[in-house]
């Protein structure tokens, strides 16, 4: 078994960052390679904006070309919880604007031509319990009505239907959802905002942003690892990967760890079996499994298998974890090989909601909570649209963004395994 991010030895060419020094100054600096910092990026450039990316690591390294690859529908929060915190309205925006962002991912990846294994296969959320099951009725109900957006139940008898394991109490099937290669799709996304004008700078770290009004103009000095720049705009895009270079949006993301594991290639008779329709798969536990097939057929099985961000030991130990979990759903896979295991981190924020606007005068987006293929595309081309002068009708902006309570503040990675004790007994209770 190699501890390798799978996806990434699918890319053939990786978008390269540029060597040049740093120029001395940029209408709008992105900090971030993701999906969020590339798409503003890509449409700054295109909108005729001097837009530089600045990368810390290599051009996508974050999340972004780690993640599982699901395109997905809604937020992490359910819709009663939504709606009974901000109300009808906001949460139709919202809704509205997580269906939307999946179309903005597919218009991209036509537009730019990235080869991606971009497939509207939809995802199926699986019934860890019967309780579990008989709350799908209601939340699709819910749905179609609040939204008129069409989920389908799937009763236990028919769950052979759609998945090869026989340990769930029913599923819920939503068609709108899609998968893709994250790797892929993010280099391809990078090569796209190159081709549109953007300047990517890889291995430039920002180590600090202050405010500089020389001559009366209002912009940023950004300080890097490659040197200095000055920017009139600056967009934080840099997800779970927040450094204290920027404290007072460091502090409002709590980092935690996701690991995933990609098997050997399987039969093709075998991994028809196991998802008999392809779809992006997972659990309604807290603590969830999620799951799907690789276009060339590896099971992908991931989970949030450690609370602490990845490291070496982390991702190790969760290998072993993954393996037992995905065997619990698929006994079918005891004797298939494991061949690559990695990890990373997942940007939550303290009430589990995406969040954007500006922060010590700088644009940012962040807290997509595993839904983030999507959302971040999305963000990154509504906060372009913004920096741009459009109107900022993004409902995720009109929220208010909650720091740590009281005594915990984010980043304090000791407090991780009591949040992750939490959700195993919310799931032996719930
Ligand atoms: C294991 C895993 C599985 C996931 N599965 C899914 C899924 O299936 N579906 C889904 O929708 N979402 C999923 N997610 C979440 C999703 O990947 C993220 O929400 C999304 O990629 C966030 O994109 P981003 O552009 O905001 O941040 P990132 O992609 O994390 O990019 C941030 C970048 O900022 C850089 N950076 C940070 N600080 C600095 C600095 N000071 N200077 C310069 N650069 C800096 C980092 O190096 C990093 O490359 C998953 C995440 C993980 C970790």
């Amino acid at each position: 078994m190699r501890e390798t991010n799978y996806w990434l030895e699918t890319v053939r060419e990786p978008a390269q960052g540029i060597r040049n020094d740093l120029p001395q100054s940029v209408d709008v600096a992105v900090v971030g390679s993701g999906f969020c910092g590339l798409s503003a990026a890509r449409v700054l450039a295109k909108r005729g904006v001097n837009v530089s990316v600045l990368e810390a690591e290599t051009l996508g390294w974050g999340a972004s070309c780690r993640n599982g690859g699901m395109v997905l529908t809604g937020m992490k929060l359910d819709v009663p919880t939504l709606i009974s915190r901000y109300g009808r309205e906001p949460v139709q925006r919202m809704y509205a604007a997580s269906l939307e962002s999946i179309d903005v991912v597919q218009q991209i990846v036509k537009e730019e031509g990235i080869d991606c294994a971009f497939s509207r296969c939809g995802h199926l959320e699986v019934a860890w319990k019967a309780s579990h099951f008989a709350g799908f009725s209601q939340s699709a109900e819910r749905i179609r009505r609040e939204f008129g957006h069409e989920l389908r139940i799937v009763p236990k008898s028919e769950l052979r239907q759609e998945i090869g394991s026989d340990i769930y109490f029913g599923g819920l099937v939503d068609e709108t959802s899609a998968g893709v290669n994250p790797a892929q799709y993010v280099h391809g996304l990078a090569k796209a905002a190159q081709r549109a004008g953007a300047c990517l700078y890889d291995h430039a770290r920002v180590l600090d942003v202050k405010p500089d009004a020389a001559n009366g103009n209002r912009r940023f000095r950004v300080t890097t690892s490659r040197g200095t720049l000055l920017a009139r705009e600056v967009l934080l895009a840099s997800g779970a990967y927040t450094t204290s270079a920027t404290p007072a949006l460091r502090k409002k993301v709590i980092p935690i760890g996701s690991y995933i594991i990609a098997t050997e290639v399987l039969p093709a008779e075998l991994a028809r079996e196991l998802s008999p329709r392809n779809r992006m798969i997972f659990d309604s536990k807290h603590f969830l499994y999620y799951y799907r097939l690789t276009p060339d057929n590896r099971m992908l099985f991931g989970g949030r298998a450690a609370f602490f961000p990845e490291s070496e030991s982390t991702v190790r130990e969760s290998a072993e974890l993954l393996r037992k979990g995905m065997i619990g759903v698929y006994p079918q896979l005891r004797d298939t090989k494991v061949e690559f295991v990695w990890g990373g981190t997942l940007d939550f924020t303290f009430d589990v909601m995406p969040h954007t606007g500006k922060i010590d005068g700088m644009h940012f987006a962040v807290g997509y909570a595993g839904h983030g293929v999507a959302a971040a595309t999305w963000m990154g081309t509504k906060l372009a649209g913004v920096i741009c002068g459009d109107a900022d009708d993004n409902p995720f902006a009109q929220i208010a963004f909650p720091g740590a309570p009281i005594g915990l503040r984010s980043g304090n990675t000791w407090a991780l395994p009591l949040a992750g004790m939490y959700y195993r007994v919310l799931d032996y209770f719930t």
